[in-house]
């Protein structure tokens, strides 16, 4: 990946200043320097960049307060005493929403901040979309992205995937990131598994369809924006 006079940002199609990873390596502690080596990069523009560094570094704390896992805990540790002295708000957030779990204190992301949470997701995608087709998903694109409850391997969740045609698998850093996704013209769905997160993102409800039945049966993940 080279960035030239003719690079265009992968998230806004503005012109392009910097080449960057579509997730940061700072969330793969335990993948050693070869593992790392396949995550995704792609040309951004300095406002992009800023504006996705500040997502994942609030995604970071997210993640490793709410998770029990070791490998999870030791993820940004650098970077997350940074964005707390620096950020009184999520400071604020996490003394406010801990909570006692079996395995000790954990942390509950209140709904009106998961719009964080979407951010970050949103981010992720577009840039995995940039890297796949080598073109900006539209800025306006409307995507909807909810939070998978299915146990077990990723690829138990395919079912749920609106578009089926032409389904890649992906793996980044290893297995830490995992990626079933489709793009059938303008119809696109996004499986991502990534630290005890299942995530599905697509612009693509169908009436009718279980996805859009579990979407109003839990509301509350129906995280779209
Ligand atoms: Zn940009």
């Amino acid at each position: 990946m080279r960035l030239t006079e003719a690079s265009l940002c992968g998230y806004c199609g503005e012109p392009a200043t910097e080449i960057e990873h579509v997730i940061a390596r700072q969330f793969f502690p335990a993948a050693d320097h070869e593992r790392k080596k396949n995550i995704p990069r792609i040309p951004a523009c300095r406002a992009c960049n800023a504006a996705k560094q500040k997502s994942e570094d609030t995604m970071g704390v997210f993640l490793t307060v709410s998770s029990s896992d070791e490998s999870a805990k030791k993820v940004m540790e650098e970077r997350i005493g940074r964005t707390l002295r620096k950020n009184q708000r999520i400071r604020r957030l996490i003394r406010d929403n801990l909570v006692a779990t079996e395995s000790g204190v954990g942390f509950g992301v209140p709904l009106d901040e998961q719009g964080e949470e979407i951010d970050f997701w949103d981010w992720l995608v577009r840039g995995l979309y940039y890297y796949e087709l080598q073109t900006p998903m539209r800025v306006d694109e409307d995507l909807h992205i909810a939070l998978v409850d299915v146990k077990g391997p990723l690829e138990r969740s395919r079912p749920l995937m609106p578009v089926r045609r032409n389904v890649q698998y992906r793996t980044y850093a290893g297995k830490d990131m995992q990626t079933y996704f489709s793009v059938d013209g303008d119809r696109q769905c996004w499986l991502i598994e990534f630290r005890n997160r299942k995530i599905l993102v697509t612009n693509v409800i169908e009436a009718g369809s279980q996805l859009e039945q579990d979407l109003h049966e839990m509301p509350r993940y129906r995280l779209s924006r």
